[in-house]
């Protein structure tokens, strides 16, 4: 019989993996680190907010994860699966998501290049917008 009492169960660390990219992936917006946690913590009540934070820098390294700006104050992400270069507008009220395939940073990037500078694109993958609902409200 095994038990984990006292001890540290090894499938534990992988189980609150799995319950926070189920909850990344269920939220269907952009989320900061503390949102996540919440929505994991219906699967996983004992689920720490650390333990969020560092499945989000993981999963950044990893290319699971995007940088989608802030929302009121605090950093949050987007799950992203495309493939190829993109861009993302991200709502700064609700977080929603729209991805833009291809570059929509062309005419920005020849004018800075007109003036010796390169943009660092990465910056500005994700762009902070309002999405058609919150601009109504
Ligand atoms: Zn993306
Ligand atoms: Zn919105
Ligand atoms: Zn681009």
């Amino acid at each position: 019989m095994r038990t984990t009492l006292g001890g540290v169960d090894p499938g534990r660390n992988r189980r609150n993996r799995e319950a926070l990219l189920e909850a990344g992936r269920s939220i269907g917006h952009a989320f900061s680190a503390r949102e996540l946690h919440a929505a994991a913590r219906h699967d996983r009540p004992r689920i720490g907010l650390t333990t969020a934070y560092r499945a989000i820098e993981r999963w950044r390294d990893e290319g699971l994860v995007e940088d989608a700006g802030t929302r009121a104050g605090e950093a949050v992400f987007v799950m992203c699966g495309a493939d190829g270069h993109h861009h993302h507008l991200v709502c700064v009220d609700c977080g929603a998501v729209s991805t833009l395939e291809g570059c929509a940073l062309v005419s920005l990037r020849r004018a800075a290049e007109s003036v010796g500078f390169e943009i660092s694109d990465r910056a500005l993958q994700s762009l902070p917008g309002r999405c058609a609902r919150c601009a109504a409200a």
